[in-house]
This record gives structure tokens, C-alpha cells and sequence, in this order.
């Protein structure tokens, strides 16, 4: 039995997702793992709405942020961050190790991005591309990033369109095709219910020629993507091939968490996010508390930001939720890191936002049976001793 794992990622595993861990060892050219991997990268394509290239190679979400700078970006090209938090910054910090001149488009902790601004800035010079974190996981703001890839497309339409969705890839929606996105960036452990371990990307096809335009050699020797565009190829053509060890046992319970989440509906998928999220906000507005994200157009669907009320810290609260089984994540964003604590109700973890919802019984190895989260939040107030702030 473990704790309930409720932070904004790594999220609950499906039990199935646990047992595809527990295999043995498997060549990564073995004929079994080959059409695993095969077909997760044929799965991305739908879960992501793309014709494009998907990735999924070991690493983090970081890994992403690298394999879209040390690909997309040659130095001294200009990108338009646009910086939602702790995420924001960071993604710029990777650009610019690569050489970007990156500009920030910052708004006030909470906003999301102001697309009437995004819009000036697209006016003012030729941006090689523009990075939006969909939901950054510091305050828990959905940029919309529609609107934001439509008035690029409009304005500047040989600006790439990179959205980090580390934190939105399986909870928002998401279209690339369609909305004209290029890159997005996700990792394994958050919304698309598999143990960390793995950078999962999706690629345009202009990006990719875009990447094959370039003057400059890529300045990085594992994210180059042209050794991993031959090795992707492979493997969804069910052939071996080999450039560096795939992580075989994360790839088998991605595949499986990607499989349910194809066969559960993506478009059901969106629905059910939008709905916990609904409970988990009615439940936080009824306990006095209020939202990190300034209004709920902008409120991610995966996860909660949420200010402590007054005079509460996070050792009143987490350590309490702790004890009665949940983890839930502490602030990230500097400037009110201890203003506020986190939690994620992101893929299987969403049925812990319904009060007095039956045992999730395909939660692997959970200590709470039958218990929630939502309920456990009752403790900020259970002591009649914090007043709301
Ligand atoms: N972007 C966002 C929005 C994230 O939430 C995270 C991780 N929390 C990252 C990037 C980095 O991903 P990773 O920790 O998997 O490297």
C-alpha cells in the first residue's frame, strides 16, 4: 500500500500500466517490444490530432524542451516565450543555452497569456518561433492556446508553434493539425498515466523541414533528431534499429496507458477533465479558499492551484494530508512558493476529486481505499482554527 500520490505528476498508475513494469528483461529489439513501440508512436498521432512525427524517447519533459531548441533553433534567432510561471522560465533558460534571443511575454502571477499583446509583439519582429506552456504547473494556468496559434498562423505563419504541454497532453485538448500547432512537448508521467521516464513529442511535418532547412549542425549529439527520425521510422515500419537503448518497460506501460486512453475516447477524455476540475473548483470555492489562476476561463483542467487561507502554512496542510494517506505538492512559483500548495486531477487521479466516490479499484496499490481527496481538503477547516483568506 502506498500513499495517494495527488500531486500535479507523477499521477496514480492504472494497475495495468504497473504490471507492463513488471516484465522481464526484453531486448529492445525484440519482435514483442518492436510493435509496442510501434504502435505507441501510431497512438500519439491520435491522442495529439497530428500527421505528423511523434517521439518517445527516454528522458524527462525536459528532454523536449532540449530536442525542440537544439532542432528548431539556431543561434541568434528570436523566440517569444510566453511565461506563465516557474515552466516559462525555464523552457527560456533552455532556448537561450542553444543561443535564442528569447523574449518573454510576462503577465501578472495568475493571467493567462494576453493574446492582444502576443499579437503586438508578432507585429514588432519575425520570431522563429513561440513557446506557450498550455497548463504551467507552477500556478496552474490553461493558456489558450488555440487563439494564440490561430493569430500566429494569421500574422506570422513561418513562426513555429511550440506548446509545452508537459502538464496538458491527455487533460486539455489539444489539436495540432488543426489548430496549427508544431511541436508539443509532453513527458509520460502526468496526464498520460505512465511512470516518468520517457519524453513524448509530437512534431509537425513544416517543423521537420524546417529542421532539415537548417544552416547550422545541431549542437547536441543525443537529442539530434536526425538520429531519432530513421529510429521513430523503424519502428513504426515494425523494424529494429538502434541509436541508443530505448527505456523498453516504460514504453510497454505507456503503451498500455495509451491504449486506454485511445479506447476510453479522447473526446470523453475532455469531458471527464472538465468535470472533475468543476468538482474539485466547487469544492475549493465552498471551503473559502481561492484559485491561483485569476479567472476559471484560464483554469487548467488537470490540476489545482490554491491559496492557503490566511494564516495557514504548508506544514498546517501537507504533512496533515500526509498523515491521512495523500500527497498533495507545495507552491513553485517563487514569488508565493509558500502562499499556496498543489494538487493533480489528471488521468486515473481524477476520480479522487468525487466526494464519496466508490474505491478506485484500479488504482495499484493504493492505502486509501474508498477515501478521497476532495474530502481530506475538509481538514484546512476541520479545526474551526483558519479563517478564510
Ligand atoms: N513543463 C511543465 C509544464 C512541467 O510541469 C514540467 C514538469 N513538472 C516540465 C516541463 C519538465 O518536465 P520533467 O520534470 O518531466 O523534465
Amino acid at each position: 500500500p502506498h500513499k495517494l500520490c495527488m500531486i500535479p505528476g507523477p499521477i496514480e498508475f492504472h494497475e495495468d500500466v504497473l504490471q507492463a513494469m513488471s516484465t522481464p528483461a526484453t531486448s529492445h529489439v525484440a519482435p514483442t517490444f518492436i510493435p509496442v513501440l510501434g504502435e505507441s508512436i501510431e497512438l500519439l498521432r491520435n491522442i495529439l490530432f497530428t500527421s505528423g512525427q511523434p517521439f518517445i524517447i527516454a528522458g524527462s519533459g525536459t528532454l523536449g524542451w532540449d530536442m525542440t531548441a537544439c532542432n528548431l533553433i539556431e543561434a541568434g534567432e528570436e523566440v517569444l516565450v510566453c511565461n506563465t510561471g516557474y515552466f516559462g522560465d525555464r523552457f527560456g533558460e533552455c532556448l537561450e543555452t542553444y543561443g535564442a534571443k528569447v523574449t518573454h511575454h510576462r503577465v501578472p502571477i495568475g493571467d493567462a497569456p494576453n493574446v492582444d499583446e502576443v499579437r503586438k509583439l508578432l507585429k514588432s519582429k519575425q520570431f522563429k518561433a513561440i513557446t506557450i506552456t498550455h497548463v504551467d504547473t507552477s500556478t496552474g494556468v490553461l493558456a489558450d492556446i488555440q487563439r494564440i496559434a490561430g493569430a500566429v498562423r494569421e500574422l506570422s505563419p513561418n513562426t513555429l508553434v511550440v506548446v509545452d504541454g508537459v502538464c496538458s497532453v491527455g487533460s486539455e485538448e489539444i489539436r495540432m493539425d488543426a489548430w496549427g500547432i508544431d511541436v508539443v512537448v509532453t513527458a509520460s508521467q502526468k496526464a498520460l498515466g505512465a511512470p516518468p521516464g520517457l519524453c513524448v513529442m509530437g512534431v509537425s511535418e513544416r517543423a521537420i523541414e524546417v529542421f532539415k532547412a537548417r544552416k547550422t549542425p545541431v549542437a547536441n549529439y543525443y537529442a539530434n533528431w536526425n538520429r531519432w527520425l530513421p529510429i521513430m521510422k523503424a519502428y513504426e515500419e515494425r523494424r529494429a534499429s538502434y541509436f541508443a537503448t530505448p527505456a523498453v518497460q516504460n514504453v510497454m506501460a505507456l503503451h498500455v496507458s495509451l491504449k486506454q486512453i485511445v479506447s476510453q475516447g479522447i473526446e470523453n477524455r475532455f469531458v471527464v477533465h472538465k468535470d472533475a476540475a468543476e468538482k474539485a473548483r466547487k469544492f475549493i470555492a465552498d471551503l473559502g479558499l481561492r484559485l491561483v489562476p485569476t479567472d476559471k476561463t484560464h483554469t487548467a483542467n488537470g490540476m489545482s492551484a490554491v491559496y492557503y487561507p490566511k494564516d495557514v502554512t504548508a506544514m498546517d496542510l501537507l504533512p496533515r494530508l500526509a498523515a491521512r494517506n495523500v500527497v498533495a505538492a507545495g507552491g513553485l512559483h517563487v514569488e508565493i512558493a509558500t502562499q499556496y500548495f498543489r494538487i493533480g486531477h489528471m488521468g486515473i487521479s481524477h476520480i479522487h476529486t468525487s466526494a464519496g466516490s466508490s474505491t478506485p479499484p484500479s488504482t495499484a496499490g493504493t492505502a486509501v481505499d474508498g477515501q478521497v481527496l476532495l474530502p481530506r481538503l475538509h481538514l484546512i477547516d476541520e479545526d474551526k482554527q483558519f479563517s478564510d483568506g
